[in-house]
């Protein structure tokens, strides 16, 4: 099964605060203003989450997303929901003391951003810019 596939039930309220930063056009955004959008969705889904509020730092010198718990900080070298979503996901099981998977936290990101917009997700794999599809 595609990772877009593997969940379907998402809260309501973590929905539309992740459809509101494709409303407003996140990609278009500069820099400072990318980093305030996405800061806001990690209080607002921490609390629908029910848990702490990790750190957010962006423009990471690496090249790839990641989390560190003992910080509990998300790195992203650049903006991108999916990888947003995917460090966020390694937060909460971490936060909830589950297996903080590669595959958990690849499927409920994918199924998040292809739920928020099939459009968006489908512009991705034509780019060749989800690398977990
Ligand atoms: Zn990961």
């Amino acid at each position: 099964m595609a990772y877009k596939d593997k969940v379907k039930n998402f809260n309501s309220d973590l929905l539309s605060i992740s459809r509101k930063l494709i409303d407003n056009k996140i990609y278009r955004q500069n820099k400072k203003t990318q980093k305030i959008m996405m800061e806001k969705w990690l209080e607002k889904a921490s609390e629908i989450e029910n848990v702490d509020i990790p750190n957010l730092i962006l423009e990471d010198e690496d090249d790839a997303g990641h989390y560190s718990q003992l910080t509990q900080t998300i790195s992203l070298p650049k903006t991108s929901l999916v990888t947003l979503f995917h460090e966020f996901r390694h937060h909460v099981l971490c936060e909830r003391q589950l297996p903080s998977t590669e595959k958990e936290a690849r499927s409920w990101s994918v199924s998040l951003f292809y739920k928020i917009s099939p459009s968006l997700y489908y512009q991705a794999v034509k780019k060749g810019i989800l690398y977990f599809k």
